[in-house]
């Protein structure tokens, strides 16, 4: 009786000692996947990190000064025309100037590299994306567009007097004139925004 009792004791030490045998490989193995799994995404982040403030730094806030010089050139040479014609300075395009690498990067990598300044970081970049749909280059070029197919239709092509006296010239000019002081508020704001999110992180 005993004798049997020990065998069947000895076999399940034998078999809890296989199956310990079998299952460590499997558990180191699975623990060296994590720890490999969590660097690699420690790397990333910190990639995403450092690339993310050198980017907003670089490229989009050094260029803010002079997309908001480029706004107020605009709205002054709106506003004098067509009595002066202010042409001093040039408008650059900016094409730099667009959300596109930073919409490249997943909402979850940013949460990632981010945590708590994510959602300042969204605020940011929908910003960038938003002012990039209205540059100083493309108001102007659309207000003279407007303006001269109006002119165009009216037969009063260079036709200083009616852009004075005629209430549809004013209103392109005024609609124009809001977009220009609206955008450059939001200038000044993406700029505290960017400073802010640099300075915390
Ligand atoms: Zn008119």
């Amino acid at each position: 009786m005993n004798h049997t009792f020990l065998c069947i004791e000895q076999t399940n030490i034998t078999l809890i000692i296989k199956i310990i045998e079998l299952t460590i490989p499997f558990l180191l193995g699975l623990f060296a996947s994590f720890i490999i799994d969590s660097t690699r995404n420690k790397i990333k982040n910190k990639k995403n990190y450092k690339f993310i403030k050198t980017y907003l730094r670089n490229s989009i806030l050094e260029i803010l000064p002079f997309l908001k010089t480029d706004y107020e050139t605009v709205k002054k040479k709106i506003e004098l025309y067509p009595e002066n014609y202010y042409n001093k300075n040039v408008i650059s395009a900016h094409e730099g100037f667009n959300a596109n690498i930073l919409k490249s990067i997943s909402p979850s990598d940013y949460y990632s590299a981010f945590k708590g300044d994510f959602i300042l970081l969204n605020e940011i970049i929908s910003m960038i994306e938003f002012i990039s749909q209205d540059m100083p280059y493309n108001i102007n070029n659309d207000y003279f567009q407007q303006l001269n197919n109006h002119l165009k239709e009216k037969q009063k092509t260079g036709d200083k007097e009616h852009i004075k006296g005629c209430e549809y010239c004013q209103q392109i000019r005024d609609v124009k004139l809001n977009v220009l002081e609206e955008r450059i508020k939001e200038v000044k704001l993406l700029e505290q925004k960017i400073e802010n999110f640099i300075k915390n992180n």
